[in-house]
């Protein structure tokens, strides 16, 4: 990557983006592309290279609410009618067509998000995947019965009808299929707000599935978080929010759920500790650790961002980890060989940057990283330097608060209660790493931390039929489960009198 010039990513990425971008960038309403209502647009920008990737039409209150109307005109003419069969079939049609453009699918998120494309590969796969499990389930949702004396008892799972979906840029086309395939599945139709930094894969896919889902079923309205957003989150006709994003947003949409009493789903922010013990390998630890901060370059909700490591193989671990970040290849993440690429936006960057002079203002010792990389061919771009914090205090705004940049915040514990009351120390509660052979120990930590998911051993890895959601602050409800059905659904009882 050292070699390159900003010419060469340039031109890369031009030709790139003229081959996987989607040619339809309206609203995607009724099974048609369609201009804003008000004909107004915004520019999606390439976060590698500072360039506008293309204009994509701005909705607003009036967009969300034509593909509400279209939403429940397809739920009441086809979709309610269809069995779980048919929907099967239509999650896995979904399925098969991600796959068939995973190469194409994953160069337009890289473009879009800046994520390195061997992760947005994976993003691709995982898309997939989630509507091969809820094709897989959906058949396995039979309600119950009830047969005693004088009764006759049915419990029976009914679709919300119309669901509003709002979903952030880190994993963009990954989100979409998160809410996407257990809606549909349940039998919902859907409107579905991509976040403005990112809105490109949706618009693919919905270009992709439009032969597959009858007209109507997904709805995609792109557009800002206040215009769009608010309109879908306080419509009086959407019967479930589903929301993946800040906290403080998520907090709004909540707020504006509880005047029309809407149920909602939501997977929120995180500040996850990575806890490590002195028996373990520390080359093992240190690869590990590194995955769960810098993975997507940091802007994951489950970022393993706080490291708790025991004082015994502390200095080993860090120096390690220093070495680990000099050897990343930063650079294009189009290219197969970088590791980190850039921040999906200049505001992201000012933000991390922010968190890190103000980390400094706190006493923090950085032990690399701390600034942008300036390197001519990404000064372009919104890179960060992968960045790791020592001496902080734990109560200090770097520990506490969410960054979603590639910063590790680094403590050292030698006793394990304290440890896991400072682990626990966060309005967060989304995930945690643990690591250690020790089974016994591994499986006391995984209790005693506050959040939904744990992993021993490894970071990142999210397995279709494992729930994933908060705890505290962190979001209500579960993706990624069969649990997750129930989100989008409601129950029935009819009690049938005998006598
Ligand atoms: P955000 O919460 O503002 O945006 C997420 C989605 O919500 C986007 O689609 C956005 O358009 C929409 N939105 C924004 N304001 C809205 C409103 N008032 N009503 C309805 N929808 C609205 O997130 P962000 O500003 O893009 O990122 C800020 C921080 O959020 C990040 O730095 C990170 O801490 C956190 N975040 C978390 C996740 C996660 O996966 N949990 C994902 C992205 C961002």
């Amino acid at each position: 990557a050292e070699t390159e010039t900003q010419n060469t990513v340039r031109e890369r990425h031009r030709e790139t983006a003229a081959e996987v971008c989607p040619s339809n960038t309206g609203i995607y309403i009724g099974g048609e592309f369609v201009p804003a209502a008000a004909d107004e647009t915004f520019e999606t920008i390439d976060p590698t290279t500072g360039e506008v990737l293309t204009a994509v039409a701005r909705g607003r209150d009036e967009d969300v609410d034509g593909a509400v109307e279209a939403a429940w005109e397809a739920f009441e003419s086809t979709w309610a009618g269809y069995s779980a069969g048919r929907r099967q079939r239509v999650l896995t049609d979904i399925a098969d067509a991600i796959e068939a453009r995973t190469e194409e699918l994953a160069q337009l998120e890289t473009l879009d998000n800046g994520k390195p494309v061997s992760e947005a590969t994976i993003d691709v796969r995982g898309a997939a995947e989630q509507f091969r499990y809820f094709a897989g389930i959906v058949r396995e949702n039979p309600g119950e019965t009830m047969n005693g004396g004088s009764r006759y008892g049915q419990v029976v799972k009914e679709p919300y009808g119309v669901v509003g979906q709002i979903i952030p840029w880190n994993f963009p086309l990954m989100m979409a299929a998160w809410k996407l395939a257990p809606a549909l599945a349940a039998g919902n139709c859907s409107v579905l707000k991509p976040a403005e930094q990112t809105p490109l894969s949706a618009l693919r896919l919905a270009e992709l599935i439009d032969d597959i889902v009858p007209d109507g079923v997904v709805n995609v309205v792109p557009g800002y978080g206040e215009e769009a957003g608010a309109a879908v989150s306080g419509h009086p006709d959407v019967r479930k929010l589903a929301f993946t994003g800040s906290t403080a947003v998520g907090k709004q949409v909540m707020k504006r759920a509880a005047d029309t009493v809407t149920d909602v789903t939501l997977e929120l922010g995180g500040k996850s500790p990575v806890v490590v013990f002195p028996d373990v390998d520390v080359d093992r630890a240190v690869s590990l650790v590194s995955t769960a901060i810098f993975y997507n370059t940091g802007e994951c909700c489950e970022a393993g961002s706080r490291l708790f490591v025991h004082e015994r193989i502390a200095d080993g671990v860090l120096d390690g980890l220093v070495e680990s970040v000099d050897d990343m290849t930063i650079g294009d993440p189009l290219r197969e060989e970088t590791d980190l690429g850039p921040k999906v936006s200049r505001e992201q960057v000012g933000r991390t940057l922010d968190y890190l002079t103000r980390a400094r203002e706190e006493g923090g010792e950085f032990l690399t990283g701390g600034g942008q990389p300036d390197d001519g061919a990404l000064s372009e771009g919104c890179y960060v330097e992968p960045t790791l914090i020592d001496a902080l205090d734990h109560g200090s705004t770097a520990a506490q608060e969410e960054i979603f940049g590639p910063v590790l915040t680094v403590f050292r514990w030698e006793e394990y209660d304290e440890m896991i009351r400072l682990a626990n120390d966060v309005e967060y509660g989304l995930a945690g790493g643990v690591i250690t052979d020790d089974i016994t120990k591994a499986n006391r930590t995984a209790r005693d931390i506050e959040a939904g998911y744990i992993w021993i051993n490894s970071y990142h890895d999210l397995i279709p039929g494992l729930p994933f959601g908060g705890y505290k602050q962190s979001g209500i409800g579960r993706e990624l489960g069969a649990e997750t059905l129930d989100h989008y659904q409601q129950t029935k009882t009819i009690n049938l009198s005998l006598r």
